[in-house]
């Protein structure tokens, strides 16, 4: 579903559209109506999910659209850490980049005082952690007698990290009408209990948890040297004849190089991806659905909310940095109860992002070393040398390290016909947009 479905304000559509999102998530199709209609919501999402989109833009829609025009504290949002306001802050003010409204960040560990100046000179938006909120309440420096809105971001966290009694205290400053909207990753009993005591007839919406992708998916790696992936990838399809397979590429650039060298290589194969226009991503995708296009290729982004009935193969020619996008990515298979086919093509570079991706799956992925496609150990031991396991960037290292060959060779197959002659290529490198 596109943003301009949903109802929302052309400020914010054109913020939306800034941040280079092409479709709402499954979280955000769900929240944004019900918020924009006033409703109290209990939503159960992850952090990955587009949830704060999915509370932040309708909440902007509220204040812009609302009957208040004195600048005083109208939206609270509370989350369990610093580092969550903080993103969640940054969230608020690109949506609202074109809305008059300021925002306030407030969260302990750093200086009271600039805060105090902060708010004093007067914000409609309030992105908090609980204790510093907290101080500022009994210092008499913040005043959120004027709060419509009440956002309470990854609940089960904040109850984890015992805010339940500073939560409570916060609550009893608050006017008594006004929105409720809790979002947690889990609905424990303690989390039920608090939305029973929060929450006004609140309307329940679930998304996918995360981290668990469908039963029916058949999760398979194969470890190749980066330069030989895409003749790996046109002799597996070519070889097991797939008809129908959903490539995974970090880049727009990544992309477009990859669709062409497969059609090269005797693929009918189309790329879409943020550059693409809106009617090139459509007709790719109708020729990919009526099977006239065997490959398609996609970044993340363009993928994301695609629903391709009964997609039997997607690939992951690169590693996602971020391991819950692996879960989106192969999630658009084995949908509705059908049984789906997922491959990950891993080089020496992208052991540790397979060591995240596996930590959040809490399980090992099988391993298939395809005959005449075995990794150079000259290579590999020119990573360890490098001190270089992972092309990941801004987030801290993976513990673990990928295991080669679980169960090597149990499903061996006949040597490639071309010979390595690849060309070794940089993959580039992408940030998603946070
Ligand atoms: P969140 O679950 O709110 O932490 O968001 C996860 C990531 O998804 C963030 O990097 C957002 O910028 C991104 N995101 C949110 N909504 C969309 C969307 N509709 N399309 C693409 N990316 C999105």
């Amino acid at each position: 579903m596109l943003f301009n479905q949903l109802g929302l304000s052309a400020e914010l559509l054109r913020a939306v559209d800034e941040q280079g999102y092409e479709k709402a998530t499954p979280i955000q199709q769900q929240a944004i109506p019900l918020i924009l209609a006033g409703r109290d919501l209990l939503a159960g999402a992850q952090t990955g999910t587009g949830k704060t989109a999915g509370f932040t833009l309708p909440l902007l829609h509220r204040l812009q659209h609302g009957t208040e025009n004195r600048r005083s504290v109208r939206a609270l949002v509370l989350t369990p850490t610093r580092e969550l306001a903080a993103q969640v802050g940054e969230s608020v003010r690109d949506y609202g980049s074109h809305l008059p409204f300021r925002t306030a960040v407030i969260y302990g560990g750093v200086s009271i005082n600039t805060q105090i100046d902060k708010l004093r000179k007067g914000v409609d938006v309030i992105v908090a952690t609980p204790g510093r909120l907290l101080d500022h309440l009994q210092k008499g420096t913040v005043d959120l007698r004027a709060i419509e809105v009440l956002v309470l971001d990854e609940a089960d966290r904040m109850l984890d990290m015992g805010f339940i009694r500073d939560i409570k205290k916060i609550m009893k400053v608050l006017p008594k009408k006004r929105q409720n909207l809790l979002f947690s990753a889990t609905f424990s009993k303690d989390i039920r209990q608090l939305a029973a005591e929060l929450l006004n007839s609140p309307t329940e919406i679930q998304v996918a948890v995360n981290g668990k992708p469908a039963e029916g998916i058949d999760q398979v790696v194969y470890p190749v040297d980066k330069d030989r992936k895409r003749e790996l990838l046109s002799y597996r399809i070519g070889r097991e004849d797939w008809r129908q397979v959903l490539v995974f590429m970090r880049t727009k650039h990544g992309a477009n190089r990859l669709a062409k060298q497969l059609e090269e290589d005797g693929l009918t194969c189309a790329a879409i991806h943020g550059n693409k226009s809106q009617s090139a991503r459509i007709r790719a995708l109708q020729d990919f659905k009526s099977g006239k296009i065997r490959v398609l290729v996609a970044t993340d982004v363009a993928a994301r909310g695609l629903d391709i009935e009964k997609l039997p193969h997607v690939v992951n020619f690169e590693l996602p940095f971020v391991a819950e996008d692996y879960v989106h990515r192969i999630g658009r298979t084995a949908r509705a109860g059908n049984q789906g086919h997922a491959i990950s093509l891993v080089c020496v570079d992208e052991k540790n992002l397979l060591a995240d991706i596996e930590k959040l799956l809490q399980t090992n992925i099988r391993k298939e070393v395809v005959d005449g496609f075995e990794p150079d150990p000259r290579i590999k031991a020119e990573a360890i040398s490098r001190g270089r396991g992972q092309q990941r960037p801004q987030k801290k290292r993976g513990a673990g390290q990928q295991t080669r060959g679980g169960q090597p060779n149990s499903r061996r197959s006949g040597p490639p016909k071309k010979p390595a002659g690849g060309r070794r290529r940089s993959s580039g490198r992408q940030r998603r947009a946070s």
